[in-house]
């Protein structure tokens, strides 16, 4: 088998559906995420992502903004899904992720959708906020496998995941790519409401670096593993640097870590986020970063 190939061709037909099937079963009481609302999202409940049944997607597109690994020349296949369960205050896609900008596509179509950007000369699919429609993504990946799909997957989530969830994921998703946002339980919960995230984020990227292990990349572009995305928060350097620590004592050194500076004050924010990175709060965040090895995501 070409070990270039996505992971998702090797799954048979049988496995596929399986797949779809559980996590189905999950959005009934809905635990997609670590929030585990319990709402029937099957029979169109709604919980705290707001996300029901149907897939809605914000836009799709070839993408230049996104890690050069992802971009090439062909730009990131993104689809921007709509709704979020993790809801940031300072989230910079407030009206996709808060205000559900977007329309409702049917599953076929969103098979079509990546079989288009597939055509256009895209070198990845890159969902983007996926994990509260992991059932329907599932199944558009199956539909379009089946008509000729042969790109990288790209799970471009927030790091707050189900392992349950993911677990059904392996096999499916060539490259987990996770933001890690906090490392402090308080931060978490006064920025996300998600106290839980420092202890749930960890364990979803234990599991996502034993599915798909260190990033791959062949000829300039990602074809399997693991890409941490953090964004450094104003005031918040501590935050990133026991993310840091975690990533190259916990998962490996040679993880590709995309440390991010472009923060601005966005939506209603606590005062000390009312503000710009400064340089200097960036710059001791990569020394950290080279003096742990992780140097492979920086610019
Ligand atoms: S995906 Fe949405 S409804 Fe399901 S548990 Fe998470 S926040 Fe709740």
């Amino acid at each position: 088998m070409n070990s270039q190939l996505p992971v998702y061709r090797q799954l048979t037909r049988n496995e596929f559906t399986g797949r779809v099937e559980s996590l189905r079963k999950i959005m009934r009481f809905c635990r997609l995420c670590p929030r585990k609302c319990g709402v029937n999202r099957l029979a169109g409940e709604k919980g705290y992502c707001q996300a029901r049944d149907k897939l809605e997607i914000s836009s799709y597109g070839a993408h230049y903004g996104e890690e050069s690994v992802l971009v090439g020349e062909g730009g990131s296949g993104t689809i921007f899904l709509t709704w979020c369960n993790l809801r940031c205050c300072f989230c910079q896609n407030q009206e996709i992720s808060l205000l559900g900008q977007g329309r409702i596509v049917s599953i076929q179509e969103c098979a079509e959708i990546m079989l288009r950007l597939q055509e256009r000369g895209c070198h990845n699919i890159n969902l983007v906020t996926p994990s509260h429609y992991a059932p329907q993504l599932v199944e558009a990946i199956f539909l379009a496998s089946a008509a000729g799909l042969s790109l990288p997957v790209v799970w471009n989530c927030s790091g707050y995941e189900n392992v349950e969830v993911l677990k059904l994921l392996d096999g499916i998703i060539d490259i987990y790519m996770p933001d890690l946002k906090y490392n402090q339980a308080d931060t978490a919960k006064l920025l996300s409401n998600a106290p839980d995230y420092v202890v749930r984020s960890r364990e979803s990227i234990r599991e996502m670096y034993r599915q798909v292990g260190d990033l791959l990349v062949v000829n300039g572009l990602a074809a399997k593993g693991l890409l941490v995305r953090h964004l450094i928060l104003p005031g918040k350097i501590e935050e990133s640097l026991g993310i840091l620590d975690f990533i190259a004592k916990e998962i490996s050194f040679r993880t590709y870590v995309n440390v991010m500076s472009q923060y601005h004050p966005c939506g209603v924010v606590p005062a000390d986020l009312n503000r710009p990175l400064f340089l200097t709060e960036y710059q001791k965040v990569v020394e950290k970063a080279v003096s742990l090895g992780l140097t492979r995501g920086l610019k």
